[in-house]
């Protein structure tokens, strides 16, 4: 039985919180859900990620869970009408001293001080996602900055302003997101984004403070600046896994030049052991329509042959008209792209050499897995760090990731091909394991006379890194 191994991250909101939605999403093949700490209050979060615990009991299938922390997205402030029409070549000004309410065709309030001091004249901002341009033409008492209107059109309250080029000095890490830490630690969130980070001090100091909390998520990079991409190594080696967020970045890079940028963050977190997640407007149209356009299409295929681990949903899950279809066509792409010859065969790693023997045997039993007939590799982890390392390698054999930490279920959620089972060994003869983890693998329905399975594991269990065998087991009846 082939299973789907690119992973589905779906966002929650108003749209899913309607009766019944979640379980048709969990049927539909959700892996991840991601709660926006963008919008809603910790109590609305704290009741999600419930409902999305007692679901994952009661369905047998491990959901994970990922917190995005907001992070120091710069907003402009209010206007009196709630929206206003600039026209191109106008002047429109963004000031520090105007109400908060107060904003009018001509300007607009802002909360981010910094603002005057960071941009000269030529400065190029864009508003909402780019679909106002302003360059700005001088600031004024240190507080004004006054602008010509380069793109012009609709501009409502609060929306966000990015730097062409990036270069906002806003740490990643506001008081509202230090507050909402602790909140995710209530939840034991399986992962935290990080939005916005600049450098992988930004990511060190995240962990810190999720660690202080009392938290075990693993940490994700959201990619959206300009200068991240600059020392993007480091921030990958920081985290444990990267997003593509192609909405802002996009916005900082120019979105011409987010192509190869998607290309080289998956190429690059894969190359060094970390998972990725492509990020927004995958199937934007479907927040309105039942099917998604031909270009939408192309886009989840293209990511999946990219290499990317999950693959995003944001407003089309939260708030869209079709939210259970959306994922329903996700999957349906999955599957026709994963059969491509580009996705199952695999050069990882073939001259390297290894320094630890758990690492080698990762790579050792997928190395077997593709070049013979193998129906599934499982394996028996404490950390999830040896089925990380099995799906860096391209492949269409299914990975078993067999764990009895909870922790660690939640980790492997987000690995491509990696599927998490629930298991204890602690009261198991050590002749008795394969025996039953084949046995757990038939209760999944994957299991046929004659399969071959390979299955990794270490002499004892609560010790990490131990991995040391590789078995090879051919099911008898
Ligand atoms: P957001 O991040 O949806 O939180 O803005 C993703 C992106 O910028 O693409
Ligand atoms: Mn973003």
């Amino acid at each position: 039985m082939l299973l789907r191994r690119t992973k589905i991250l779906a966002t929650l909101g108003p749209s899913t919180d309607k009766p019944g939605v979640l379980e048709e999403l969990f049927d539909a093949g959700i892996d991840v859900v991601r709660l926006n700490f963008s919008h809603g209050s910790a109590q609305d979060h704290i009741d999600r990620a419930n409902r999305v615990r007692e679901l994952s009991k009661k369905t047998g299938r491990r959901v994970g869970i990922l917190a995005d922390l907001q992070g120091p997205k710069i907003r402009i402030e209010r206007f009196k009408e709630n929206k206003v029409w600039l026209d191109e070549g106008q002047d429109f000004a963004l000031d520090i001293n105007l109400g908060k309410y107060d904003g009018d065709h001509t300007q607009v309030g802002i909360s981010y001080e910094p603002l005057a001091r960071e941009v000269k004249p030529g400065t190029r901002l864009l508003l909402d996602d780019g679909r106002v341009v302003l360059d700005v033409v001088n600031v004024e008492n240190g507080t004004r900055v006054n602008t010509k209107v380069v793109v012009g059109g609709d501009l409502s309250n609060n929306k966000g302003i990015n730097l062409l080029g990036g270069g906002l000095s806003a740490a990643a890490l506001t008081d509202k997101d230090k507050e909402d830490i602790k909140t995710i630690a209530v939840i034991q969130a399986d992962y935290v984004a990080i939005s916005f980070p600049r450098t992988a001090d930004d990511m060190h100091e995240a962990r810190a403070l999720l660690e202080a909390a009392g938290s075990y998520a693993g940490l994700v990079a959201k990619i959206e600046r300009a200068e991240a991409m600059d020392v993007i190594d480091d921030i990958i080696m920081a985290s444990d896994a990267i997003m593509v967020a192609r909405g802002d970045l996009g916005v900082e890079i120019g979105d011409a030049n987010l192509p190869a940028a998607q290309k080289h963050l998956i190429k690059r977190s894969r190359e060094l052991n970390r998972a990725v997640i492509t990020a927004t407007q995958m199937m934007e149209s479907m927040i309105e329509n039942p099917i998604p356009t031909r270009a939408e299409v192309f886009d989840v295929a293209n990511a999946i042959v990219d290499g990317t681990d999950a693959i995003m949903l944001s407003a089309e899950t939260a708030s869209g008209k079709h939210p259970v279809k959306t994922v329903q066509a996700m999957v349906r792409i999955c599957w026709e792209t994963e059969k491509q010859p580009s996705v199952t065969h695999s050069h990882h790693r073939m001259t390297d050499s290894f320094s630890a023997i758990d690492e080698a045997i990762a790579m050792s039993a997928m190395y077997m897995a593709n070049h013979t007939k193998i129906s599934g590799v499982a394996s028996l982890t404490e950390s999830g760090s040896t089925p990380l390392w099995m799906s860096r390698i391209n492949s269409n054999i299914p990975i078993y990731a067999f764990s009895s930490h909870e922790k660690t279920l939640g980790r492997v959620t987000l690995y491509r091909g990696v599927f998490p089972i629930p298991f204890s060994r602690e009261s198991m003869e050590k002749a008795e394991v394969n025996k039953a983890i084949i046995d757990k693998l038939r209760t999944r329905g994957v299991v046929n006379k004659g399969d071959t399975y390979i299955i990794t594991k270490g002499d004892a269990t609560g010790h990490q890194g131990g991995t040391n065998s590789l078995k090879v087991v051919t099911v008898e009846d």
